[in-house]
């Protein structure tokens, strides 16, 4: 199996794949999506509100929050303290705001970390208060996964792309450059006197140019063997990490179900 790095950005990674079975890929992508431990708001206790929002609306927007620092923590589920919370299961974040003046935006920066978890990003507003309002809170911060609820979910996108391949009939093609106008992508030209794909990668198989081409001289299809992996953090974990935690989640299903095969009676 080939890996190659195509795009790395603080948020987003694109990864090419060659010789990985299209199931293993699908398998990555659907564990980044829903079973990768992150950390989030679970409980919220309101000490003041005395802004327009209602108590709830603040306690999903404080959910959605992504955080950064809970790879200590274990799931509470697994916990000693048998789900009432303690310092190995969860993390408390405080807040105490009051407006010193009217329209006054209440960001995520505001959380206090009281332990080692703590807001990725410090610009997400909460809340809108007038001058003397207050929005006092206590949060605690638990292990969960997407599968649980969305909240938990480490990324915006995860996607699996298989490698387009655009096959051109230069003899059949005629150059009218209805394709080269209606390619969403812009990834056709007439270059020389030959139609060229500029950016193969950036296909996204809509097969507009097959249509609409009167000769038949394009054919579009996919190599499932080369495969394109997008994801985009949320901001609570790096790239690099998500795609080594779903390795990690995927190794630990594959040793328990050699565990449960072993247990299985002899056929006779
Ligand atoms: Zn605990």
């Amino acid at each position: 199996m080939d890996v190659e790095i195509l795009d790395a950005t603080d948020g987003q990674l694109r990864v090419k794949v060659s010789g990985a079975d299209p199931t293993f890929m699908n398998a990555i992508r659907r564990i980044i999506m829903s079973e990768i431990p992150v950390t989030s708001i679970e409980l919220l206790y309101i000490i003041e509100n005395t802004g327009v929002l209602y108590d709830e609306i603040i306690a999903h927007r404080m959910g959605y929050i992504p955080l950064k620092g809970g790879e200590g923590l274990i799931f509470t589920k697994d916990c000693d303290c048998q789900g009432k919370g303690c310092p190995r299961c969860e993390a408390i974040l405080t807040m105490d705001v009051t407006a010193s003046e009217d329209n006054f935006k209440v960001l995520s920066g505001r959380l206090k970390a009281e332990g080692a978890v703590f807001a990725a990003n410090t610009e997400i507003p909460i809340a809108e208060l007038n001058a003397g309002q207050r929005l006092a809170l206590e949060a605690r911060a638990r292990l969960g996964t997407a599968k649980q609820h969305a909240k938990w979910q480490p990324v915006s996108i995860a996607v699996v792309k298989y490698e387009p391949q655009i096959k051109i009939d230069q003899k059949a093609c005629d150059l009218c450059a209805l394709c080269v106008d209606e390619c969403p992508k812009k990834i056709l030209a007439i270059k020389d006197k030959r139609l060229v794909v500029t950016s193969q990668l950036a296909c996204s198989l809509c097969k507009v140019c097959e249509s609409i081409c009167q000769k038949g001289s394009i054919k579009v299809t996919y190599d499932d063997s080369k495969a394109v992996l997008t994801i985009e953090t949320a901001g609570g974990m790096a790239n690099e990490e998500l795609v080594s935690a779903a390795a990690d989640v995927l190794l630990n299903k594959s040793s328990s179900l050699r565990e449960a095969l072993k247990e299985l009676p002899e056929a006779a």
